[in-house]
């Protein structure tokens, strides 16, 4: 099969983050020692050599990128100190800018200034909202139901998530048409789809791959991320009733011991990703893009603000409450506006439908006795 070269595109990934690879010579140890390229797929090698001749067109239609779980392997085996790692990090925010179709993704990965102005001007939306529409200010005891009532904000909640759910689908779906570009279609084997599904839902869940690496920490701390994550989003966008309330329950109750399981795996695993990034002894903390870093950042703060919250209900301090509120929401919307369809958040759901899609090109190619386009291990 013919390849399409871009002659730009090496030029075009630095802007995402890649190391310089004239240094490669093309010696495999990286595929040799990848602990996640053990079933004949050949990556990275394979993929940095995409991304030296320019071959675009592969680049894209290749699910290689998220097949790796940037362990660091690569890059502290490597002879000539070409940071494959890195590489492949930077494969994978291009990617996330390429899937999205709105272009958004490819201006904040390609400049801090837009990024961060686009955060601040979200912020400074919900700021202004509040401002304007707030309730009363109830100050002799917390009323924060009174000041926002829960009417007001879960329709907000679910408009927003409707629109990110959207954005996130249809880049998904450019992603499925890349990659299954040369089949099998959904239409040509609905039933590998449909018994997949569960590779999906397990990768999902749980990044049991990222447990193949030598170092399990790295798992730890992306499960618990991951994990607090989807906990704090479920609690704000399906149960928002039941979590915002001017009660204070027990401490046994559920709702607060889901609540507090949500702050602490997002501010642990958070500030442990935050001191690796400082600290830059681990290859994979080395290089830091500036959406390694929002992404962090304001997970962090949104879990911090929002146990301020509810500690100063607790304590009952009434305006600190309502304020930090609105802080506490001027730093999660921007968060979820900018982040969850455009910049890092993606690669939760793009890791797990990539292993999808690579099990089923796998398991086509096994029942027509070819070789797979790209692969990955059973499901
Ligand atoms: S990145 Fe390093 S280890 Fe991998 S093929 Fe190139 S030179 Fe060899
Ligand atoms: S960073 Fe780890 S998982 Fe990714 S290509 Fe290198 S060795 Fe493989």
């Amino acid at each position: 099969m013919s390849i399409r070269v871009d002659a730009g595109l090496r030029s075009e990934l630095r802007h995402y983050g890649a190391p310089d690879l004239d240094a490669c010579f093309n010696c495999g140890n990286c595929t040799a020692v990848c602990p996640l390229s053990e079933t004949g797929v050949p990556f990275p090698r394979k993929t940095i050599r995409y991304l030296q001749v320019g071959a675009k067109d592969r680049l894209l239609k290749g699910l290689e990128p998220w097949l790796c779980y940037y362990c660091g392997e690569c890059t502290q085996t490597c002879p000539r100190e070409a940071d494959p790692g890195e590489a492949m990090m930077a494969m994978r925010r291009y990617l996330i800018a390429e899937y999205d179709w709105t272009g958004l993704g490819r201006l904040f990965y390609k400049s801090k200034l837009w990024e961060l102005t686009a955060l601040g001007l979200v912020s400074a939306f919900v700021i202004a909202l509040f401002a304007l529409f707030h309730g009363p200010m109830v100050t002799d005891r917390v009323e924060l139901l009174t000041f926002a009532p829960v009417e007001w904000v879960e329709p907000g909640d679910w408009v927003l998530a409707l629109v990110l759910g959207g954005l996130m689908l249809s880049n998904v779906y450019r992603m499925y048409r890349l990659a299954m570009s040369e089949g099998p279609g959904v239409l040509e084997r609905p039933m590998l789809y449909l018994e997949e599904l569960k590779t999906l839902v397990l990768h999902f869940l749980t990044q049991v791959r990222y447990l193949q690496c030598k170092d399990k920490k790295y798992w730890v701390n992306h499960f618990l991320i991951m994990t607090g994550y989807s906990t704090m989003f479920m609690l704000v966008v399906g149960l928002l009733r039941w979590f915002q309330t001017d009660n204070i329950y027990p401490i046994y109750h559920p709702q607060r011991f889901v609540g507090y399981y949500g702050f602490c795996a997002l501010a642990y695993g958070c500030t442990v990703a935050l001191i690796g990034r400082f600290r830059k002894r681990d290859p994979i903390h080395v290089h830091s893009h500036t959406s390694d870093w929002a992404f962090l950042v304001l997970l962090l703060l949104t879990s911090v603000t929002g146990i301020l919250v509810h500690v100063f209900r607790y304590v009952e301090m009434p305006l600190p409450t309502y304020y930090m509120f609105v802080i506490h929401l001027a730093i999660a919307v921007p968060m979820l506006v900018v982040e969850v369809p455009f910049s890092k958040w993606p690669h939760l759901a793009y890791r797990p439908v990539a292993m999808y899609l690579a099990n089923i090109q796998a398991r086509a190619a096994e029942s027509e006795d070819r070789p797979a386009v790209v692969g990955a291990e059973p499901a």
